[in-house]
């Protein structure tokens, strides 16, 4: 069938089923949301929940082949589709990184072959286990164990007396305290894995956060060590191959003041780190996952041009109270800028609406036209 089947409707999907198209393939979405980013741009629109018994069976006889766009897809539904069709990745994968305590576990499990730890952490399942958590934990980081992301659901934490306090008030949430690390600087390491068991990796993105999302990803990473990225891009080689996952996986770690380097987490998915790839490689890592789920060859991973991708939040269409469009007339002069857009129907503040990459000869020039863009854009620099 040259129906692919897509289970989430955000700007990730949207993005799959651009490079699915272009390939040659038509996409099914099964999205609750209507109107989503994806859905409009998809061949076919099953509108219904994640878990609907009904809606997985119309999905299950539209297509051979399965992917996901968010971690939090119920891994019972991929497991569901699995039954019928091909599944990548893994309802197995994607359920390891639903969870930080079994993402952890993973990880350290990996740690003989990678030479990579995660953060220092204590297991936090019911208010006995606070009695257990060690003094070196603080100042740390208290995380809900499932369903956060951009720093959602996450409280700092300086000592024992606000872990309890913040501990009590997710009332009776699994959660992990991780030790906060002084972190030099952040990047990630996006891995794809074809059905044949070929993987292959990207260079390294160096990730700027602002307020816990993603702000700005640059590559080449102007920080990396030659060490540090070979180190990093193997651990992530071995890590996919070790839980035989399929499709585009992305892991996050955090290279520490010492210059030592800790695995934060993974997504089992294409990645907001991984949207320069669109312009800058030879392969996208969209047009990776379409690869890997219809049992393609992976293509050439190489990066073309330095690149920096900038995040457009929902905020900057506010002027205070007043809702207007931003000046892309004036952001597109800029010679580097190239401008995507997901087609949400409203801007919100601190939401994703779109991103763009800059793509120049050089990335001095790529960085100078994205500071020129936030100006233009009134995002501070
Ligand atoms: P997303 O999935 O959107 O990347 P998330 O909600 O899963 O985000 P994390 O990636 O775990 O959250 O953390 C968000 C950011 O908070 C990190 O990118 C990093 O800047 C900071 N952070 C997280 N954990 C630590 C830590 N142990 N020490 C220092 N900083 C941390
Ligand atoms: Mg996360
Ligand atoms: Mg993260």
């Amino acid at each position: 069938s040259s129906m692919l089947g897509m289970v989430g409707g955000g700007q990730l999907g949207r993005m799959f089923v651009h490079e699915a198209q272009a390939l040659g393939f038509k996409v099914t979405v099964l999205e609750p949301e209507a109107g989503s980013p994806a859905a409009h741009a998809a061949d076919a629109h099953i509108q219904a929940a994640y878990d609907d018994a009904t809606a997985l069976q119309k999905l299950a006889e539209a297509c051979a082949s399965f992917t996901t766009e968010f971690e939090n897809v119920p891994a019972s539904s991929l497991a569901k589709l699995a039954e019928t069709g091909f599944v990548a990745p893994s309802a197995a994968c994607v359920s390891i990184a639903q969870d930080r305590i079994e993402e952890k576990a993973f990880f350290t499990r990996c740690a003989p072959q990678t030479g990579i730890l995660p953060a220092p952490h204590a297991v936090l399942r019911t208010a006995e286990d606070l009695e257990k958590v060690s003094a070196d934990l603080f100042p740390g980081i208290l995380k809900t164990a499932r369903m956060g992301y951009d720093g959602k659901g996450q409280v700092r934490v300086k000592s024992m007396e606000e872990l309890c306090t913040a501990f009590a008030n997710l009332k009776g949430v699994v959660c992990v305290l991780e030790k906060m690390l002084p972190l030099a600087y952040e990047i990630s390491v996006l891995v794809a894995r074809g059905a044949d068991g070929q993987a292959v990796v990207y260079p390294i993105a160096e990730n700027v956060h602002r307020d816990g999302i993603l702000f700005t990803t640059t590559v080449p990473s102007p920080h990396v060590s030659a060490d540090a990225a070979l180190k990093t891009q193997n651990a992530a080689l071995k890590l996919i191959a070790d839980i035989n996952y399929v499709g585009v996986l992305c892991i996050e770690f955090f290279v520490l003041q010492d210059g030592s380097v800790v695995v934060n987490e993974m997504a089992p998915r294409p990645h907001n780190s991984g949207h320069y790839t669109i312009d800058a490689c030879v392969t996208s890592q969209f047009a990776q996952q379409v690869r890997a789920m219809a049992r393609l060859p992976l293509g050439d991973v190489r990066q073309h041009s330095p690149c920096v991708m900038l995040n457009i939040l929902g905020d900057i269409w506010f002027d205070g109270d007043v809702v207007r469009q931003p000046a892309w007339d004036k952001v597109l002069a800029l010679p580097s800028a190239h401008l995507h857009l997901y087609g949400k129907a409203e801007a919100r503040r601190a939401r994703k609406m779109g991103h763009i990459t800059f793509i120049a000869t050089s990335l001095e020039q790529a960085q100078d036209e994205m500071r020129q863009a936030c100006v233009i854009l009134g995002i501070a620099v």
